[in-house]
């Protein structure tokens, strides 16, 4: 079986980073496949019981991919529900940017 630790950093550090330079005015198509993207993993995640959590939060969550800011915060979001559930503190979602695009102010 996949390291899940492993894998989930991973797999947030793909997610946050392609949020992070997703566009501020996503085409169509840019949109349609962000939302395949999001909607694969309940269905694809090597991690059963990841996927089906996943699944459920965003059903009741539905992806925002209406552009890069909307689409980073309910990632962060999401990622905050798995870190409760994993008794981990949340993360600070205004500190997504420093974070995943511009690195800490100098
Ligand atoms: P991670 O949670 O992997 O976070 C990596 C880095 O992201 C952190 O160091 C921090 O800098 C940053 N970060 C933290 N929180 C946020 C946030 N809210 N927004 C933006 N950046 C943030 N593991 C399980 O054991 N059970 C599960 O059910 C489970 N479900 C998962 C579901 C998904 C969709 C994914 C992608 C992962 C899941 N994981 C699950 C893995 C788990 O979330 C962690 O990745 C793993 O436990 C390693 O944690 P970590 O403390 O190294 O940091």
């Amino acid at each position: 079986p996949p390291d899940v630790e492993q894998l989930g950093r991973a797999t947030w550090t793909f997610l946050h980073t392609t949020a992070a330079y997703y566009p501020e005015k996503p085409t169509p198509t840019q949109r349609a496949n962000m939302l395949m993207l999001l909607r694969s993993l309940p269905i694809l995640y090597p991690c059963t019981w990841c996927a089906q959590d996943f699944g459920e939060d965003i059903e009741k969550n539905p992806p925002d991919v209406s552009g890069r800011v909307a689409l980073s915060k309910w990632l962060c979001e999401r990622h905050n529900e798995v870190n409760s559930k994993l008794g981990k503190k949340k993360f600070d979602c205004a500190k997504v940017d420093e974070r995943w695009k511009d690195g800490p102010p100098d």
